[in-house]
C-alpha cells in the first residue's frame, strides 16, 4: 500500500494513516480527508501498460493506486470495468462531435456505488472489522448491504423511509438490518454518525469516510484507460453529496501525478434545481466550508441533500479543473431518462439521466464546446426506479390475441412490411 499521509481538505492538516478514521479534528464534518500516495513508489512497480494486460475485469485492476494492501482479501463480487460506449446517434441528437457513455449501472447492485462499497467491505475485512453502517438515500446502502452479504459481514442501514422501493427491496433481500428513517437523507447520515459513535460500528457515510472516494475514483482510471490512457475534453456527472464528482477529479488527477494522462478533463456537475446546493454556492462564489444547508427536494432521490457532505472536495472539482455547475429542474431529469435509453441503449434512474439534461444545459451555457469529446457518467440503473421511468416511458397498445388489432396499430404507427 502506497499511502503518505491523508491531508484536510480544509486547513491542510496532515495526519498519518490510520491516526484518524473519518474527517478533520480541527474541522469537524466538513474537513474532509484527501488520501494521498507516493507516486515514485507506484510507478516503480505499475505502468499503465501492465494494467492493461491484466486478466482482471474489476476495479482491483487498479489495486496499486488504492488504499489497499497487494495482497489484501477482496469480496467476490465483480465491481467495476463497466462499459464505455460510443453513443454517436446521442451525439448527434444534442450537437456534439462526441460523447460516451459510461454505464455504472451495470455494477453488482445496480450503481456506482458499489465502487466504494467494495473497498470500504475489503478494508473492513482487513481490519477485522465486524459491523459496518451507512447512512444512504438508498444505493449506498444497497452496496454496502450487497458487498457485505458476499462475505457474510453484518451491515446496519439508515435510509429515509421514503428511498425508492426497489432500493429496500435490495437492503432486506441482502440481509441487512434496515432503519427506515422517519425523515430526510441528512436526518439519517446524522443518526448513522450517532451509531457508530456510540457503538464502535465502521461507518462508510459518503464524504466523512476518506475511503469511499478512493473506490469511487476507479471510475476515472477507467474511463482513461478505455480511452487509450488518456483523458477525455469534458466528464459530466450528477451531483448530491459531491462524492462521486470529487473521486472522479481525484482519479484523473491521481493519473496526472502519476504521468499517466497530460490533462485534466473540465468536471461539470449536475443538480437537479430542487436540490441545488453546490451549483448555488458555486454561482455565487461561495466557500463550500461554510455553506448553510437548504432543504432540498427532487425526483431524483439520489442527488437529494439538504448539505452536501463533500462541499469542499467538490467545489475543487470544478474549479480547479475550468469545469462547471448546471442546473436542471426534475422534467427535464425525467424526460432524459427515455431519451438517453432510446439513443444509446442505456437505462438510468433519475439520478443516472440527469447528465442528459445537463450536458445540453451545459451547452447552452457554453461550459461546452461542439467539437469537445464529452463523456456523461452514468451513475444508476434504470430497474432502481421503476416508478419515475413509468411517468415519461408512453404507453403499450392493449390488443387482443387477434393479428387484425395488431394490423390496425401497425397501420397506425406507420411500422413497415416486409411481404
Ligand atoms: C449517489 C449517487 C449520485 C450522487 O453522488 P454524490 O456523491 O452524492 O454526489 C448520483 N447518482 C446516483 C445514481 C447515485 O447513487
Ligand atoms: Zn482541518
Amino acid at each position: 500500500m502506497f499511502i503518505t499521509e491523508l491531508r484536510c481538505v480544509i486547513c491542510g492538516r496532515s495526519f498519518a494513516p490510520g491516526e484518524v478514521e473519518y474527517t478533520c479534528p480541527d474541522c469537524g464534518p466538513m474537513g474532509t480527508l484527501d488520501v494521498l500516495y507516493d507516486v515514485d513508489a507506484i510507478n516503480s512497480v505499475i505502468s499503465p501498460a501492465m494494467i492493461s494486460d491484466m486478466a482482471e475485469p474489476t476495479l482491483w485492476r487498479y489495486r496499486a493506486l488504492m488504499p489497499l494492501a497487494a495482497d489484501a482479501d477482496v469480496p467476490p463480487l465483480a465491481v467495476g470495468w463497466t462499459p464505455l460506449y460510443d453513443a454517436p446517434r446521442l451525439a448527434d441528437k444534442i450537437g456534439l462531435g462526441q460523447v460516451w457513455v459510461k454505464d455504472d449501472g451495470r455494477n453488482p447492485t445496480g450503481s456506482l456505488k458499489d465502487r466504494a462499497s467494495a473497498l470500504i467491505v475489503a478494508r473492513a475485512m482487513a481490519d477485522h472489522i465486524e459491523v459496518v453502517t451507512t447512512a444512504s438515500t438508498g444505493n449506498a446502502a444497497a452496496a454496502l448491504a450487497g458487498l457485505s452479504a458476499s462475505v457474510g459481514l453484518p451491515a446496519v442501514i439508515f435510509v429515509p423511509a421514503s428511498a425508492p422501493e426497489a432500493k429496500i427491496a435490495q437492503l432486506l433481500t441482502y440481509g441487512a438490518k434496515v432503519m427506515l428513517v422517519q425523515s430526510n437523507y441528512d436526518a439519517a447520515f446524522d443518526l448513522a454518525v450517532q451509531a457508530s459513535e456510540r457503538y464502535g460500528w465502521y461507518n462508510r457515510n459518503t464524504g466523512m469516510n476518506p475511503y469511499t472516494l478512493e473506490g469511487k475514483k476507479t471510475v476515472a482510471f477507467e474511463i482513461a484507460e478505455q480511452l487509450g490512457w488518456r483523458a477525455p475534453d469534458v466528464v459530466v456527472v450528477s451531483v448530491g453529496d459531491g462524492n462521486i464528482i470529487s473521486g472522479v477529479y481525484k482519479g484523473f488527477r491521481d493519473l496526472l501525478d502519476l504521468g499517466w494522462i497530460d490533462h485534466m478533463p473540465r468536471l461539470i456537475g449536475v443538480q437537479a434545481s430542487g436540490s441545488a446546493a453546490m451549483y448555488d454556492a458555486w454561482r455565487r462564489d461561495e466557500n463550500p466550508a461554510t455553506m448553510k444547508p437548504i432543504s432540498a427536494s427532487t425526483v431524483a432521490d439520489s442527488i437529494s441533500a439538504d448539505l452536501p457532505r463533500d462541499a469542499v472536495k467538490a467545489m475543487r472539482a470544478v474549479r480547479e479543473t475550468d469545469g462547471a455547475y448546471v442546473s436542471v429542474d426534475d422534467q427535464a431529469i425525467l424526460d432524459g431518462i427515455p431519451a438517453l435509453a432510446r439513443l444509446s441503449g442505456v437505462f438510468a434512474e433519475p439520478a443516472g439521466a440527469a447528465v442528459y439534461a445537463g450536458v445540453q444545459q451545459a451547452l447552452e451555457e457554453g461550459h461546452i464546446a461542439a467539437d469537445d469529446e464529452v463523456v456523461l457518467l452514468v451513475t444508476g440503473n434504470g430497474l432502481k426506479d421503476i416508478r419515475s421511468a413509468m411517468r415519461v416511458a408512453g404507453a403499450g397498445y392493449a390488443v387482443e390475441p387477434s393479428i387484425e388489432q395488431v394490423e390496425k396499430i401497425r397501420v397506425e404507427l406507420g411500422l413497415p412490411t416486409f411481404r
